[in-house]
Protein backbone atom coordinates (compact mmCIF):
# COMPACT_ATOMS: atom_id res chain seq x y z
CA UNK A 1 0.00 0.00 0.00
CA UNK A 2 2.77 2.35 0.71
CA UNK A 3 4.59 1.67 -2.28
CA UNK A 4 1.69 3.82 -3.98
CA UNK A 5 2.52 6.81 -2.41
CA UNK A 6 4.90 8.67 -4.22
CA UNK A 7 7.53 10.77 -2.94
CA UNK A 8 5.97 13.96 -3.97
CA UNK A 9 2.91 12.96 -2.10
CA UNK A 10 4.79 12.84 1.07
CA UNK A 11 6.72 16.28 -0.27
CA UNK A 12 3.31 17.61 -0.79
CA UNK A 13 1.98 16.32 3.05
CA UNK A 14 5.20 17.64 4.66
CA UNK A 15 4.70 21.05 3.55
CA UNK A 16 1.54 21.23 4.95
CA UNK A 17 2.99 20.78 8.38
CA UNK A 18 3.61 24.46 10.07
CA UNK A 19 6.95 25.29 11.47
CA UNK A 20 5.70 25.43 15.57
CA UNK A 21 7.43 28.52 16.03
CA UNK A 22 6.48 30.62 12.98
CA UNK A 23 3.21 28.91 11.54
CA UNK A 24 3.68 31.26 8.51
CA UNK A 25 6.06 28.83 7.34
CA UNK A 26 6.31 24.92 6.63
CA UNK A 27 8.98 22.59 8.06
CA UNK A 28 9.62 22.78 4.19
CA UNK A 29 9.96 26.33 3.94
CA UNK A 30 12.28 26.51 6.63
CA UNK A 31 14.82 24.01 5.18
CA UNK A 32 15.12 21.02 7.66
CA UNK A 33 13.51 18.41 5.45
CA UNK A 34 16.70 16.88 3.77
CA UNK A 35 15.44 13.91 2.54
CA UNK A 36 12.63 11.28 1.53
CA UNK A 37 12.68 7.95 0.10
CA UNK A 38 11.34 4.66 0.51
CA UNK A 39 13.23 1.38 1.11
CA UNK A 40 11.00 -1.84 1.01
CA UNK A 41 7.97 -0.38 2.94
CA UNK A 42 9.23 1.83 5.06
CA UNK A 43 9.20 5.67 4.38
CA UNK A 44 12.75 7.24 5.96
CA UNK A 45 13.00 10.92 6.11
CA UNK A 46 15.72 12.53 6.77
CA UNK A 47 15.99 16.33 8.77
CA UNK A 48 18.62 18.52 9.79
CA UNK A 49 17.78 20.60 13.01
CA UNK A 50 17.94 24.36 12.44
CA UNK A 51 20.00 25.41 16.07
CA UNK A 52 21.56 22.73 18.03
CA UNK A 53 19.34 21.24 20.60
CA UNK A 54 15.88 23.53 18.98
CA UNK A 55 13.42 22.40 21.62
CA UNK A 56 10.81 22.46 18.46
CA UNK A 57 13.00 19.82 17.08
CA UNK A 58 10.94 16.66 18.52
CA UNK A 59 7.74 18.55 18.71
CA UNK A 60 8.48 18.86 14.29
CA UNK A 61 9.14 15.12 14.46
CA UNK A 62 6.04 14.17 16.10
CA UNK A 63 3.77 16.38 14.29
CA UNK A 64 5.58 14.35 11.09
CA UNK A 65 4.51 11.58 12.37
CA UNK A 66 1.17 12.13 13.08
CA UNK A 67 0.40 13.68 9.59
CA UNK A 68 1.40 10.66 8.12
CA UNK A 69 -0.36 8.61 10.72
CA UNK A 70 -3.57 10.61 8.97
CA UNK A 71 -2.63 9.35 5.76
CA UNK A 72 -2.67 5.71 7.09
CA UNK A 73 1.23 5.77 6.95
CA UNK A 74 2.63 3.95 9.57
CA UNK A 75 6.03 2.47 8.67
CA UNK A 76 7.97 5.94 8.62
CA UNK A 77 11.54 6.00 10.22
CA UNK A 78 12.79 9.70 10.92
CA UNK A 79 16.42 10.24 11.09
CA UNK A 80 18.49 13.01 11.92
CA UNK A 81 21.53 14.28 10.02
CA UNK A 82 23.30 16.97 11.27
CA UNK A 83 26.33 17.08 8.92
CA UNK A 84 25.66 19.25 6.94
CA UNK A 85 24.52 21.85 9.61
CA UNK A 86 21.86 23.97 8.55
CA UNK A 87 21.78 27.16 7.39
CA UNK A 88 19.38 29.96 6.69
CA UNK A 89 20.70 29.88 3.23
CA UNK A 90 18.08 26.95 3.02
CA UNK A 91 14.98 29.24 3.05
CA UNK A 92 14.05 30.51 0.04
CA UNK A 93 13.66 34.08 -1.22
CA UNK A 94 9.66 33.27 -1.44
CA UNK A 95 9.99 31.98 2.47
CA UNK A 96 12.07 35.29 3.14
CA UNK A 97 8.76 37.32 1.56
CA UNK A 98 6.50 35.14 3.90
CA UNK A 99 8.78 36.03 7.00
CA UNK A 100 8.33 39.43 6.19
CA UNK A 101 4.62 39.42 5.78
CA UNK A 102 4.49 37.44 9.16
CA UNK A 103 6.09 40.41 10.65
CA UNK A 104 9.99 38.78 11.04
CA UNK A 105 12.53 40.19 9.82
CA UNK A 106 14.32 37.27 7.54
CA UNK A 107 17.91 36.70 8.03
CA UNK A 108 20.20 38.70 6.42
CA UNK A 109 23.36 40.90 7.44
CA UNK A 110 21.64 43.81 7.06
CA UNK A 111 18.24 44.27 9.21
CA UNK A 112 15.52 46.74 8.06
CA UNK A 113 12.22 46.63 9.70
CA UNK A 114 9.30 44.83 8.38
CA UNK A 115 6.66 46.71 8.55
CA UNK A 116 8.03 50.41 6.88
CA UNK A 117 11.38 48.97 5.57
CA UNK A 118 13.18 51.59 7.85
CA UNK A 119 17.00 50.82 8.32
CA UNK A 120 16.88 52.04 11.70
CA UNK A 121 16.35 49.55 14.00
CA UNK A 122 17.65 49.40 17.55
CA UNK A 123 18.40 45.44 19.22
CA UNK A 124 16.35 45.42 22.09
CA UNK A 125 17.18 41.79 23.17
CA UNK A 126 19.15 39.09 21.49
CA UNK A 127 17.01 36.22 23.04
CA UNK A 128 13.52 36.89 21.76
CA UNK A 129 10.48 34.29 22.42
CA UNK A 130 12.94 31.61 21.14
CA UNK A 131 16.59 31.19 21.14
CA UNK A 132 16.38 31.32 17.21
CA UNK A 133 15.21 34.97 16.88
CA UNK A 134 16.71 38.66 18.25
CA UNK A 135 14.04 40.84 19.63
CA UNK A 136 14.24 44.58 17.36
CA UNK A 137 12.48 47.75 17.97
CA UNK A 138 12.01 49.97 14.58
CA UNK A 139 12.91 53.64 15.54
CA UNK A 140 10.50 55.08 12.42
CA UNK A 141 7.47 53.27 12.93
CA UNK A 142 8.34 52.29 16.53
CA UNK A 143 6.86 48.68 15.80
CA UNK A 144 8.87 45.83 17.81
CA UNK A 145 9.47 42.94 15.52
CA UNK A 146 11.36 40.06 15.73
CA UNK A 147 14.64 39.20 13.74
CA UNK A 148 15.03 35.39 12.41
CA UNK A 149 19.12 35.01 12.82
CA UNK A 150 21.49 34.09 9.91
CA UNK A 151 23.24 30.91 10.91
ZN1 LIG B 1 9.31 50.38 11.04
Amino acid sequence: MVKEISTHTIWELLKTIPDPEIPAISIVDLGIVRKVYFEETTLYITVTPTYSGCPAMSFMKDEIIRHLELQGITNCQINTSLAPAWTTDWMSDEVKTKLKEAGIAPPSAEINCPQCDSKKVQVVSEFGSTACKALYKCLDCLEPFHHFKPI
